[in-house]
Parts: structure tokens; C-alpha cells; sequence
């Protein structure tokens, strides 16, 4: 019987939730008798080859890359899951959700203190995506359903998540893998 597949995208996020997924050692090998892994940074499958049983979004949306992407793993995906807080609520790099978008750019391209950047240009090749004027954490973009919080989710948290889904358990967390205080 063929595996159910899972991908996995890294959006505005720091692929710190995927080092933490592939944290679960040598589960890992557990996890490849158990799926196949489709569109995914980990096997550099760029393209989906069939509808997946689980997508796992990392970062959330600050770009119209993001926004396509997100989309496109909604529509083949029957469970996505936001993984991590850049997933659920926008995370570090919301931070510039406060700051008008022409302050981002001068600070980050023209003012900076570490800037050096003689041209004074603000990079605006026609093939960048265009920038959105926030960070949109992934369920106000898609339909998510289930979040994983954590900055990034322990391990074990992922492993347990992934389990139960694939299984067709109900999500219930040890309260251990969900407090993060
Ligand atoms: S939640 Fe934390 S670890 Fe995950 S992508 Fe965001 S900053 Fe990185």
C-alpha cells in the first residue's frame, strides 16, 4: 500500500523548525517507514507529485512568494499544519508589522548600522517578490488545521503531532509539549 506523503515549506521563517523536526534523531527512520516525503526543502522535491496526507508550513507570509506557496500546499495538503510561532502569529518577523514598509527598506538597505551599500539602491529586480505590508501568521491567508506553537516546537512535540495525525488519533498533546514558559 502506498505511503501518505508529507511536504514541508519553510516561509518567512529561519528553518529552525525543520532542524527541530529533523531533532527527532533516529525516529527519523520511524518517520520514513511511516510517509514519503513530497515538495520539501529536506529532499529538494520542488514540485508536488500528489496530493499529500500532511503539509507543514514553517515562517508565515511577508512576500507574495509566501502567499502562492501557502496556497499551493492548502490545495494539495488535506491536513496543514502551522508549524511554529512565525506560523501561527507572524513570530520575529513580524516585528516589522509596526513600521511603515518605507522604514524597512531605508533601514534595511540605506541606513542600517551595518549597511554598506555605495549604489543606494533598494534592490527592485522585476523577479523579487513583491514584499506585503506586514507579516500575515499562515490561517489569515489559508484555512489552517492544527497549530504547532513553540519558537521552534520541541521535537518531541513535532514527532508526537505527526503520529497521531498520520494515525488518525486525536491531537492530545502531554501538557509537558506545549507549555513554553
Ligand atoms: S518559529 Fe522560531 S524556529 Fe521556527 S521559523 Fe520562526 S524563528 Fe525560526
Amino acid at each position: 500500500m502506498a505511503k501518505p506523503k508529507v511536504a514541508t515549506a519553510s516561509l518567512a521563517g529561519c528553518f529552525g523548525c525543520h532542524m527541530s523536526m529533523l531533532d527527532i534523531d533516529d525516529r527519523i527512520l520511524k518517520l520514513i517507514e511511516l510517509v514519503d516525503f513530497d515538495k520539501s526543502p529536506v529532499n529538494d522535491i520542488k514540485e508536488f507529485t500528489g496530493r499529500c496526507r500532511i503539509g507543514l508550513i514553517e515562517g508565515g507570509c511577508c512576500n507574495e512568494e509566501n502567499v502562492r506557496v501557502l496556497r499551493e500546499f492548502r490545495k494539495h495538503c488535506d491536513i496543514l499544519v502551522a508549524l511554529g510561532d512565525c506560523a501561527t502569529m507572524g513570530g520575529i518577523p513580524a516585528m516589522r508589522n509596526g513600521i511603515p514598509l518605507k522604514e524597512c527598506f531605508q533601514g534595511a538597505y540605506l541606513s542600517g548600522p551595518t549597511v554598506y551599500n555605495p549604489s543606494r539602491t533598494v534592490p527592485n529586480d522585476p523577479e523579487l517578490p513583491l514584499i506585503l505590508d506586514r507579516v500575515y501568521p499562515c490561517q489569515e491567508v489559508v484555512k489552517i488545521d492544527c497549530f504547532l506553537p513553540g519558537c521552534p516546537p520541541p521535537a518531541d512535540t513535532i514527532w508526537q503531532a505527526l503520529v497521531a495525525l498520520l494515525t488518525d488519533k486525536p491531537l492530545a498533546l502531554p501538557y509537558e509539549l506545549i507549555k513554553y514558559d
